[in-house]
């Protein structure tokens, strides 16, 4: 979609560090890391938030969780749980309208935890 800021990543017209890619989604770190490894994962079709989705759609998105987050866990082994969790509307804290799914580390130290 034009003006889409996570469909220009999907294309590759915007740059993104790519941490897993097939054909129904891209995962990619987040700009802002709210901790160290801070993912997102984003269905290649665009649709703005879950309200959008067919069952389809949401097998072949959110069944990539856990081996996605096992992925991540095992790149450093400080990191001991991961939030997970996905914003839908402005009223929810949504402010990019293509659905993304975050996938936040949590380290051992205190001081990552915000
Ligand atoms: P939301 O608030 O919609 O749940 O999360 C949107 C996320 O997208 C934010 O955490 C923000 O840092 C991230 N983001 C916004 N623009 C870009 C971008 O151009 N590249 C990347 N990698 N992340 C972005
Ligand atoms: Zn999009």
């Amino acid at each position: 979609m034009e003006d889409c800021i996570f469909c220009k990543i999907i294309n590759g017209d915007i740059p993104s560090y790519k941490v897993y890619e097939d054909d129904d989604v891209l995962a990619f770190l987040d700009i802002t890391q709210v901790t160290p490894g801070h993912t997102l994962l984003v269905p290649k079709k665009h649709v703005a938030d879950i309200f959008e989705y067919d069952a389809d759609l949401a097998t072949k998105v959110f069944a990539k969780l856990p081996e996605l987050a096992r992925a991540i866990k095992a790149i450093n082994s400080d990191i001991k749980g991961l939030n997970i969790v996905n914003n839908n509307g402005q009223i929810a804290y949504q402010s990019v309208f293509h659905s993304h799914i975050h996938l936040i580390p949590r380290y051992t130290s205190e001081d990552d935890i915000s």
